[in-house]
């Protein structure tokens, strides 16, 4: 490789964006997007198609062995760019976008759940997830078991051999307690339970639980991340092999709630601006506190 035209130059630039050595904000605007590879549009263009052409059996049978790459439900560029910049952000290995929050739940749980599993959880969670943990997963014949997971060692007596995933959210909906992700993390890790964490309430920009041990991240898009109430989303990531599985079964054949890729372009706008919005949300709620604190009402 020569490195003189500038399609090197440009994909010398993209690769660069893929590097870890760029702080989140560089990250979060650029990476795994190259314009260069898409006629030199600085934004990501938005594929509104259901179906690919394919060269040849041969061709279309080595994509599908990498997981569907023929269907909208399972392939849009767009979207897949999103997927990429989140996992990027959030220290993940791979990514999943999905068509709300929820989705997103639903996905985690109907693929590495089957009945006769337990689900632990802490004691509240966001309104619809007890829906779905109380009323939805007993259905199935998926055992839910709460507890107070402010103390971690609470977790030593509720996990049992049936026990296949550790769920909670932190901070939590809607009282914004903190939970200790590394000390939750550490003791299923030693029953070899796999932790998803739901850190929709703090998105990537103040929180990466993937670095403090935990395996999977769940977000709402709707919320933080997108930031402008015009789209619902939600993401799912965590190591490549626990993605593949989400991406191949979750969403492929149990949920089949694709984002549209229209949503996927105005989350990566709204992206943009994560660590802006953060912190005048955070300096708006300080002052706040500070306010009701010296109340004396
Ligand atoms: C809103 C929310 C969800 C659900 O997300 P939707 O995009 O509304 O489906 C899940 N978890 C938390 C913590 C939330 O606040």
């Amino acid at each position: 490789m020569t490195g003189g035209s500038e399609h090197d130059k440009c994909q010398k630039q993209s690769d660069h964006f893929h590097a870890a050595s760029y702080a989140f904000d560089t990250r979060a605007i650029h990476h795994a997007f190259s314009p260069v590879d898409y006629k030199r549009a600085v934004q990501p263009p938005v594929f509104l198609t259901s179906t690919y052409g394919f060269e040849s059996v041969e061709a279309n049978d080595a994509a599908a062995a990498l997981g569907g790459r023929l269907y909208a439900r399972e392939y849009n560029p767009t979207t897949e760019i999103l997927e990429q910049r989140l996992a990027n952000l959030e220290g993940a290995e791979a990514g999943l976008v999905v068509s709300t929050g929820m989705a997103a739940f639903g996905t985690l749980i109907l693929s590495l759940l089957s009945q006769g599993d337990e689900l632990l959880v802490h004691k509240t969670l966001y309104s619809n997830t007890v829906a779905m943990v109380e009323q939805g997963l007993p259905r199935f014949g998926i055992k839910v078991v709460s507890v107070d997971l402010s103390d971690p060692s609470n977790l030593d007596a509720a996990i049992t051999e049936k026990t296949k995933l550790v769920y909670f959210e932190t901070p939590v909906n809607p009282l914004s307690s903190i939970l200790d992700i590394a000390a939750i993390s550490e003791r299923a890790h030693a029953h070899r339970v796999k932790v998803a964490v739901d850190s929709t309430f703090a998105s990537p920009a103040l929180q990466r639980p993937i670095e403090h041990g935990a395996d999977i991240v769940l977000h709402s898009l709707t919320k933080y991340i997108n930031g402008h109430g015009d789209t619902l989303g939600g993401a799912l990531l965590g190591d490549a092999e626990t993605l593949h599985r989400l991406h191949e079964t979750g969403l492929r054949y149990i949920t089949g709630a694709t984002l549209a890729p229209h949503s996927a372009f105005l989350i990566m706008r709204g992206l943009k601006t994560l660590s802006l919005r953060i912190d005048r949300h955070s300096a708006s709620a300080l002052a706040i506190a500070r306010t009701l604190e010296a109340h004396p009402a």
